[in-house]
Formats: structure tokens, sequence, C-alpha cells
């Protein structure tokens, strides 16, 4: 029998796990803080993109991914601001043409004009504060205005205009980064893209979400900028709309990344009487990939979903929900991706982390521990003898939750409709799946490997309560990589 309770540790016997604190591996690599999901009014986002970069710059981040959704932000466009200053019917009602008429010689704006139509009838298109602010922080003459038909424009600027104003050297960067969305809610971000990732469906309808995945995965792959751009692509936000189940990302055999947390308000990260949260989704899909040997490692990001930095309330998409730390000697794009991408970063919605270190058969943790928090480590991971084996969800008239939703081209037509469709939602799986295999109170802990794990990682849970909470009561926790036993990582 295996033992299934966690072992609890004191303080005083964990002493013993002392964390070398010099390493030739990574006595030059620094934590870097970094947030890669982020709208503005690119695409549904309620600022300009320079009051965005901002907001991050001065909270002392790192690196910030732009990521609006399907359009790079090196393009050019005009946004009608006219109906930013008017009321809401107005601000829904800007005619495609007036938006149109802002573009350049040959720019499609088809996907600029839907996502302004959403943003304006959302409210969430920016308004006269807004404006007011984007004047005063960067200047009377730095907003550009345009008068086209007699409406009054204001250019929402590319990357490449104002990047020069945040960028320094060791301090801030930019990433050029898309939310491929499509128009379906099975949302991935690709990250340090050299070109625009437009959404792509599997030729073969219906698809499910997994078809769609692997399809926009392919399709990065096989794109022309990608050697010489070191690059992830995640998928986004699994529970928004009950998109993607843990069996879709298991079926999606390439996939490296996805968000185990998203600080939008409508992601459903704990789940709900039928969904599963998105820790235990982690498990399902590391135990069914290394049972066979086959699959590569999942790992777990932690963004904002950001959409609202001005006049914040608990309803809002707001900043500094939730981020990673990079582990890396430079801070430049390829530094970071690639540390990223060799599991060298940890996701977190606030505490903060000395040291991961995993060499010597053991995976270890130190927490940079802030005065007055409490900090329980937990080892998770799942044994090669475990039970995968899983039942369909009843649903309150008896019957198996298996209908898992398809999309077709015109699905854009039932999008509001959808949010009370039935959905598809992750099957039960037996506790073997992501057992604690360790628990310990304080802030360091050290796993010595067993040998049977298909793979460990840890999550650490403190008990201080989050200033801007996903959702009421949580607390800060940090979630570290998942390594496989043995060798070093
Ligand atoms: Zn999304
Ligand atoms: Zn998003």
């Amino acid at each position: 029998m295996r033992l299934t309770m966690p072992i609890r540790l004191t303080i005083a016997a964990i002493a013993v796990f002392i964390i070398a604190s010099s390493s030739a591996e990574s006595d030059a690599a620094t934590w870097w803080k970094g947030n890669l999901h982020a709208h503005t009014l690119w695409s549904d986002g309620a600022v300009y993109p320079e009051q965005a970069v901002a907001y991050y710059r001065d909270r002392g981040y790192n690196f910030l991914a732009l990521s609006d959704h399907d359009i790079l932000a090196r393009d050019e466009q005009f946004r009608a601001f006219d109906a930013f200053l008017d009321d809401a019917a107005a601000r829904a009602g800007i005619p495609q043409e007036v938006a149109r008429s802002g573009f350049p010689e040959g720019h499609d704006g088809r996907v600029w004009i839907n996502k302004t139509q959403r943003a304006a009838a959302n409210q969430r298109g920016g308004d006269a504060e807004i404006l007011e602010e984007y004047r005063q922080r960067f200047g009377e003459s730095w907003v550009e205005t345009a008068e086209v038909n007699g409406d009054k424009l204001v250019r929402v600027k590319p990357i490449t205009d104002f990047r020069h104003l945040f960028e320094a050297p060791g301090e801030f960067m930019l990433m050029d980064a898309i939310e491929i969305s499509g128009i379906t809610p099975v949302h991935m971000l690709a990250v340090n893209v050299g070109e625009l990732v437009t959404p792509h469906l599997p030729v073969e309808e219906p698809a499910t979400a997994a078809d769609i995945i692997n399809a926009n995965l392919q399709y990065v792959a096989e794109a022309s900028w990608t050697d010489a751009h070191p690059h992830l692509v995640a998928v986004a936000h699994p529970n928004y709309m009950g998109a993607v189940t843990a069996e879709h990302l298991i079926e999606a055999e390439e996939l490296r990344f996805f968000e185990v947390f998203n600080g939008h308000r409508s992601v459903r990260n704990h789940g709900d009487d039928f969904r599963k949260d998105t820790d235990r989704m982690w498990d399902i899909v590391l135990a069914h990939r290394l049972s066979d040997a086959s699959g590569p490692l999942l790992y777990g990001l932690a963004n904002d979903d950001a959409h609202t930095y001005h006049n914040v309330t608990e309803a809002s998409s707001s900043p500094e929900r939730g981020w990673i730390m990079a582990r890396a000697e430079q801070l430049t794009p390829e530094a970071i991706i690639r540390a990223i991408l060799s599991g060298d970063f940890y996701a977190t919605t606030g505490v903060t982390l000395r040291d991961i270190r995993h060499e010597d058969g053991s995976l270890a943790i130190a927490v940079d521990a802030a005065p007055g928090v409490n900090y329980t480590i937990q080892f998770i991971g799942t044994r090669e003898d475990a039970d995968l084996s899983s039942e369909p969800v009843i649903n309150p008239d008896d019957e198996p939750m298996t209908a898992p939703r398809r999309y077709t081209a015109d699905y854009a037509a039932n999008w509001e409709f959808e949010e009370d469709a039935p959905y598809a939602v992750t099957r039960r799986y037996s506790e073997d799946i992501g057992e604690v295999l360790l628990e310990v109170e304080g802030a360091e802990a050290s796993y010595e490997f067993a040998g049977d794990e298909l793979y460990v990682r840890a999550k650490i849970i403190s008990d201080k309560t989050h200033p801007n909470p996903f959702a009421e009561g949580d607390v800060e926790v940090a979630w570290v990589q998942p390594v496989l036993p043995g060798g070093d990582g």
C-alpha cells in the first residue's frame, strides 16, 4: 500500500534541507518578473497601449507581452474616439465604414472592426477619462488625432512607435505577442512571434477544442519565422466558457504550456460544480502524458489577462493578479523564452521564491519569505502505478456529461448564446493522480524522489490574502514547474 496521506514536517525537522546558495548554473542568473497576457485598445482592453505598458513598467515588472486578440500591434490603425465620448448607445454604433476609413491603404480591417464594436458595446473601449489620462501622461503632442469623413480619430500607436519610451537594458522589455482567438472560446497565447498568427480552424469540421489547439500549434510550428524567434504557445484559461477539458489537453500532445492561473473574471480557475480546477487538470494531463513516456512536460503559466487598468472594481479583469518569474542571465526575449521553455520559471499570484533546485534526485524550494506570512509547500505528483481510468461527470438529470462542444465556421453567430450551452467537462479520475507526496510547513523544503514518480511539481500556499484576488478569499500561491524524477533540470 502506498502512503496516501501527506507527510507533515515541522520547520525544525526540515532545517536539514539547507539549500546551497551557490551554484555555477545560477550564479549569474536573475529572476525576472513578467506578464505574458494583457489587452489594450488594439483589441478589447480599455486603455491605449502605452498606458498598459506604463502600468507594468511603473510597478517593477521586467517584461510584458501585449497579447491583443488576433492582432500583432505592430500594424497601423486608427480608432474613432467620438464614440468613446458619447453615450453607450453611440459607442455600440460605430459604423464599419467609419472605422475602416481610418485604415491605411491595403490594410485588412475585418478583425479590428469586430473587436472595436465589441469593446465599445462593453464600454471597455475607453472613455474621456482614459483619453485624458493618456494626454496627461504622454503629452498633448504625443496624442495623434485626425478627422476622416467628419469623424474624429485617435491613433492607437504600434509598439514600434513607443517601445523606446519604456525599454531599458536589464530593466524592462516588451515582447510581441498575440492571443489567438478567432470565433471560438478556445484561446491561445503566442509569445515572441515574428509575424501575425491568424486563428486556424482545422480543415475538418466540426472541430473539437483539441483539433483547434493542434491546428494552431501546427500552424506556428510550420511558420517561416519560428527558427529566428524562440517562442512559446500556450492554451489560455481552459475553463473559460467550458472550452477546454483535461482530455482536450491530453489530445494536444505537442502542447507545452497552459494557464494554470488567469486573472480574468470569467475563467473559472477554481472550476465549478462540474468542471475541475486548473490544478487538477494539470495533474490529469501530466499523468497521462508521462505514463506512456512519450509526451513532453506541460508547464503552467500565471497571467493577468488584464483588460481594465483604471477605475478598477472587484468585477474588473485588472492587472497584478498573477505573473511569472523567469530565471535567466539576461533580460532579452531570447533568454526569457529559453528559460521558460526549459521550465526555469515559476507562476505566482504573490509568493516570491528565492530558489528552485532540481538536482541529485531531489527538488528543493526556498521561499523568499515575507514577514508575518506562513507558507505550506506541497510536492505534488503521480506514481507509475497510478490508476488512470476515469468516469464521466453526471449532471443533475442523472445523465453523463459527454457532449463536447464542436465548432464550425459559422460558430460566431452563436457567440453570446453559447455561455449557457452544454459544455464539455473534464472526467473524474482516481485520487492517485496529483497526490500530495509531501507537505511541509515553512519557507524551505526538499523532496527526495522515490523513483516511481512520473513527475513531481510543487505548489507553495501562503496564508496571505491576495490584495486584488481572482476570487474572494484567494490567498497568494506559487506553482513550481513539474520535473522528471532523477535527472537535473
Ligand atoms: Zn482569452
Ligand atoms: Zn486575453
